[in-house]
């Protein structure tokens, strides 16, 4: 294996310069360093910086051992079952991760109790090359060296970011069965980053799509989630359609062109810096198919609405095993969304115009009428009306102190 031998970068010959790295992490990576262990910057980070783009997290490699890293930070604590990380804690509950670098376990030194795909979370330290050669793309296994700020690039990375190319470490073929979930992230990666995809990546996808429903939903949930927070949700979404993924990724999510086109707007309005809550995304991927199962017109009633609405949201909120704040509040949404469409006058809707959740269905509704031109008037009557209901509906000003008329008070004896 090539994990011996890695290209180095020297500091000229890279753009990471230090005053980019979040101070609290320089701190950890100086202080392993001191102490005589390699301490790298990893991941995600490496690749976002060489990209001259902001990273999320920085995240450090060291061949230092969990419990080596917790005796040197006293603001550390060990997390994770299988594999134990050190994470340590800075002001404004800043977590930094650190793990030791570890490898790709062989099939034998598997635990029997192992999930079916996620062999990679596996407790086996390893070398630099090892922790490397175990990522999914070459472009997060490049390391940045604190020792001398050079960057590592042991598969390829470099290359590949030049080349704006996602590539798989190894087979993808093998790689996609151990872990289904790198499917999602090889379409998530290439759409965040503007990327082209590897022939390879996709006769893989099309060969084992359907080992999604065999991940671990929390994994996919986790990812799905991503997408909308990096506002790819509709690139990605459709990419996944045309690959046939979608019904194992998302059951019951139909994915027609004016879904994936209401999921871009929602990416706009989430670039636009409107945080994505989940019951929102949940809402938004089954407006449609909610709205088709349940035309809104006058004869047909709330608890219809409602029945169908759990009929969607359910089995989705239990397969990703949804918290019951989130189910509650994603149906809410729908049946706002229905009542919306339905258009019965403002008295018929007094009470669910003055219903706190009102106005973000209504946002749901006006994002749905941008690819629905046909409802964007009802959207604006509504947006006016419910304008309206709130002003009417601010709280009270607190009552003026009368003025004393000019009655002498009476002087006490
Ligand atoms: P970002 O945090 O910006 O979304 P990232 O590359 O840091 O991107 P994470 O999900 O935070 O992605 O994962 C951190 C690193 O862990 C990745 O860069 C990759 O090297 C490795 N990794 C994550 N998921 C997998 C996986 N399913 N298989 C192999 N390696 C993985
Ligand atoms: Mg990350």
């Amino acid at each position: 294996m090539s994990e011996n031998k890695p290209t180095i970068l020297p500091r000229d010959q890279h753009c990471i310069s230090r005053n980019q790295i979040d101070p609290d992490t320089l701190k950890v990576l100086y202080r392993l360093q001191r102490h005589g262990y390699k301490a790298y910057l990893v991941g995600g980070s490496v690749r976002d910086l060489l990209l001259g783009r902001q990273p999320k997290d920085f995240d450090i490699g060291t061949d230092a051992t969990p419990n080596q890293v917790r005796k040197l930070f006293r603001n550390s604590f060990l997390v994770g079952r299988r594999f134990r990380l050190a994470h340590i804690r800075f002001a404004g509950n800043k977590i930094i991760e650190v793990a030791t670098f570890r490898r790709q376990p062989e099939m034998g030194e598997l635990p029997d109790d192992v999930d079916e795909h996620f062999h990679f979370v596996q407790n086996v330290f390893g070398t630099p090359g090892e922790d490397a050669a175990r990522r999914d793309f070459t472009i997060n296994a490049l390391f940045y060296n604190i020792a001398d700020f050079s960057v590592l690039d042991y598969l390829g990375g470099i290359q590949d970011l030049k080349d704006k190319r996602l590539n798989v470490i190894g087979d993808p073929l093998i790689r996609f069965v151990e872990d289904p979930v790198r499917m999602l992230r090889a379409v998530e990666f290439a759409a965040r980053l503007d990327f082209t995809i590897e022939e390879n990546i996709y006769t893989a996808i099309a060969e084992h799509k359907e080992l999604l429903t065999t991940a671990a939903p929390a994994r996919v949930r986790e990812e799905i989630m991503e997408l909308f927070r990096h506002k790819i949700s509709g690139p990605v979404l459709k990419h996944c359609r045309e690959l046939g993924m979608l019904p194992h990724l998302l059951a019951g999510y139909p994915g027609t062109e004016e879904s994936i086109a209401l999921m871009q707007k929602i990416d706009h309005r989430t670039a636009a810096g409107i945080p994505i809550e989940e019951s929102f995304a949940i809402a938004a991927l089954y407006l449609r198919l909610f709205m088709d199962s349940c035309p809104p017109s006058a004869k047909t009633n709330i608890s219809q609405a409602l029945l169908q609405a759990n009929e969607i949201i359910i089995p989705h909120c239990r397969y990703f095993s949804i918290a019951s704040g989130i189910r509650h509040q994603a149906r809410e949404l729908l049946i706002g969304c229905f009542r919306l469409a339905r258009g019965r006058g403002l008295r018929a809707e007094k009470r669910f115009l003055q219903h706190p959740l009102t106005p973000k269905a209504l946002e749901l509704f006006a994002l749905w009428s941008q690819v629905r031109p046909d409802l964007t008037p009802l959207a604006e009557n509504w947006s006016k009306a419910i304008q309206g209901s709130t002003a009417k509906n601010k709280p009270a000003q607190p009552p003026r102190k009368r003025r004393r008329k000019n009655h002498p008070r009476k002087k006490s004896v």
